[in-house]
């Protein structure tokens, strides 16, 4: 049993998830060290969606980030057809006022600047790949691969979808695809008549989606989505051109932003994610964000719940005298919401990538016949968080 409140925590990777583990940990009086694998913190380009549930987590536990001072306030999605006609619009600004936070569309590189400026003097040691770790009632070991070992009272592997340490933790296992490729961009470009201030659309097609969001500063986040046996994504080597022909004859802003794109700047990813992980950690070792619970996008959600996490995790740790009965703690209480929240985004996630005419009218119809107020609920409770009762540090 481990018996004494623990000093410092070490966290291996420096995403989203670890920069957010590491600043809301500090805010609760421990010491944090992270390891990251990467040579230099640089973001995997593009953008995301930062909904309300993350700012409304990390206020919870007193981390504030001024996250308006790059992102774009997300104030409604329109979801069309391929020409553009609308077939729903979401309204945000109704939701987000009632929770009291903003969604926002914002640069990672932006929002990794952010979090660094939350985390003070924490140590992030670059070029620092975690291989594995030894753990027992005194304390940590997490082995990197360079055959040095840091020790700490308590270990979050926040180490992506590929986790050393859920490997370590769970064995080997395969990501879950999806079944269609995304190929992503955020380049400097501006269409003011057809891409106006903070214009967020998606186009549905058979197959394939395209999305489009201004996330402002002259820079415009677009991905495109096909879908593609996975065996085929895995070889998957196009670029530019192929992204003009999936989306030939969709609207015109589509085609004249994507040729305006350098093809340097245009990343491929492969849509995975993996099955509800029913046990995250184990003595003084737990997961977070993507190491635990990678989700397709079709929510939006994977940053947002890495934030929940972290401010989970370190409403259990604050003042805890018994680090792994906390980190159990935090593990049973985010379990519900990420089963729920990875089955949403699947079932959403194959509805937006009907395939075949008949299955896109249905989609269509029925996204057009849902009522708004149906919408705005189902999308209100997934950016609704609370950490019922505790946390609010001053
Ligand atoms: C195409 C796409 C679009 C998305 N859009 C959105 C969106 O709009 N909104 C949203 O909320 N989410 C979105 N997501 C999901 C979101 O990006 C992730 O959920 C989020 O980045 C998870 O953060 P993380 O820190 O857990 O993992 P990651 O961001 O993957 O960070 C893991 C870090 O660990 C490092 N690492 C890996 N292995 C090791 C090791 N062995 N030792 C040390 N370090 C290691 C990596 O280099 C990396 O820096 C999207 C994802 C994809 C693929």
């Amino acid at each position: 049993v481990s018996s004494r409140t623990p000093r410092k925590a070490i966290v291996a990777g420096a995403g989203i998830g670890g920069l957010t583990a590491a600043a809301t940990l500090r805010k609760v009086g421990l010491e944090v060290e992270i390891y990251e694998r990467a040579t230099e913190l640089k973001h995997a380009g593009g953008a995301l969606s930062l909904m309300s549930n993350g700012v409304l987590a990390l206020r919870a536990v007193g981390v504030e980030p001024d996250f308006g001072r790059h992102g774009d306030i997300l104030s409604e999605l329109s979801f069309r057809t391929t020409t553009g006609k609308v077939i729903k619009t979401l309204k945000f600004a109704g939701i987000t006022a009632e929770l009291g936070a903003p969604a926002y569309g914002i640069h990672r590189g932006d929002l990794q600047r952010i979090l660094l400026d939350e985390i003070g003097d924490s140590k992030v040691e670059l070029n620092a790949a975690a291989t594995g770790f030894e753990a027992d009632e005194d304390g940590v070991r997490l082995h990197l691969a360079d055959g040095r070992t840091v020790h700490g009272d308590l270990l979050v592997g926040a180490d992506g979808i590929e986790s050393a340490v859920r490997r370590q933790l769970v064995g080997p296992e395969t990501a879950r695809d999806a079944g269609y490729l995304c190929w992503l961009a955020t380049p400097m470009y501006s269409d003011p008549e057809r891409i106006p201030k903070a214009y967020g659309a998606h186009y549905w097609g058979d197959g394939a989606r395209f999305g489009i969001a201004n996330i402002g500063g002259g820079r415009v986040y677009w991905w495109g989505t096909q879908n593609m046996p996975a065996a085929q994504v895995h070889a998957y080597r196009g670029g530019r051109d192929d992204v003009l022909r999936t989306f030939a004859g969709w609207a015109p802003e589509i085609l004249d932003m994507v040729k305006a794109t350098p093809e340097e700047e245009i990343i491929v990813v492969r849509a995975q994610d993996r099955p509800f992980l029913e046990h995250w950690g184990r003595g003084r070792v737990t997961l977070l964000g993507d190491a635990a619970h990678p989700i397709l996008t079709a929510l939006g959600q994977g940053a947002a719940l890495a934030m929940e996490d972290a401010a989970v995790l370190a409403s259990h740790l604050d003042g805890a005298p018994d680090v792994a009965a906390a980190l159990r703690a935090y593990e049973d209480e985010r379990g519900p919401r990420i089963r729920a929240l990875i089955r949403k985004a699947r079932t959403m996630s194959k509805l937006e990538q009907s395939e075949g005419r008949l299955q896109v009218a249905f989609r269509n119809t029925y996204f057009r016949l849902l009522p708004d107020r149906a919408v705005e609920r189902y999308n209100r409770s997934m950016m609704d968080f609370s950490l019922a009762g505790r946390g609010a540090r001053p």
